[in-house]
């Protein structure tokens, strides 16, 4: 079966370690899954869906595509659809909240053991990933940011490890920072873009909310010009 894989989970699919068992969490139509084994690059998948209707479709596309026996798709919430005897190697957690995500991590945090690697790409709130990861004994190994249909969205990857960030590396992303890619300038400089105009609108009697955004303004044309 062909997958409608998207170009973001394509690019997720480069952080999953080769040959590892991915538990993909809120695969929906377990596109992930299904590609990474039909391309030979993991063993095998556990698809973990909360919803009874996405998990029907991921049911559905990993029967017509033929991996029922190497992609697994149990109905859980988060985390609990593995257990330590699954040998999960892998946790990718995509296209939600960060806030949720940092809900299902805390939610299953007492199963997280030090050799999985967590993959986790948020919508919104990429900041409050990198402060959970940072206070639960997770350092980000690697991070990217692209772009599609003309949204922004960052991949956060993380392994078992002790990493203090600065406020500015929680916000941008340390690696995003130090790389400074192309997408990386754009995503800023359109953000910057958007405060900016923001900032004419306020009025200057409002000094509370112009000195808020100038902060957010400065911050962002810091990291712009950031120089490890
Ligand atoms: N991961 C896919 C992707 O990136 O394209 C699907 C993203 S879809 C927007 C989010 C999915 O996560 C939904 O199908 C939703 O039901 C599921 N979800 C939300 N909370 C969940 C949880 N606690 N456990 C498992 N699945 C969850």
């Amino acid at each position: 079966m062909e997958t409608n894989i998207s170009k973001r989970l394509l690019d997720v699919a480069d952080y999953i370690p080769y040959g590892v068992k991915l538990l993909d969490v809120g695969s929906d139509h377990a596109y992930l899954p299904i590609f990474l084994v039909e391309q030979d690059l993991i063993t095998s998948a556990i698809a973990g869906e909360v919803a009874k209707g996405p998990y029907n479709s991921a049911l559905t596309n990993v029967t017509e595509s033929g991996l029922s026996d190497s992609v697994e798709v149990r109905l859980a919430d988060g985390l609990a659809a593995f257990e330590p005897e699954d040998g999960i190697g892998a946790i990718s957690v995509c296209g939600m909240g960060g806030y949720l995500i940092t809900e299902i991590l805390t939610a299953g945090l007492d199963k997280l053991t030090a050799g999985q690697r967590l993959i986790l790409q948020p919508n919104n709130r990429e900041d409050d990933v990198r402060s959970w990861l940072s206070a639960n004994g997770f350092a980000i190994i690697a991070e990217k940011v692209m772009i599609e249909n003309h949204k922004f969205y960052e991949i956060i990857v993380a392994e078992a490890g002790e990493q203090k960030l600065t406020a500015a590396e929680v916000r941008f992303g340390p690696c995003l920072l130090r790389g400074k890619s192309e997408t990386f300038l754009r995503k800023w400089q359109r953000e910057l873009a958007k405060l900016e105009v923001a900032l004419t609108q306020v009025p200057s009697a409002n000094q509370a909310d112009r000195k808020a955004l100038v902060q957010r303004i400065d911050a962002i044309k810091e990291a712009i010009s950031y120089e490890s």
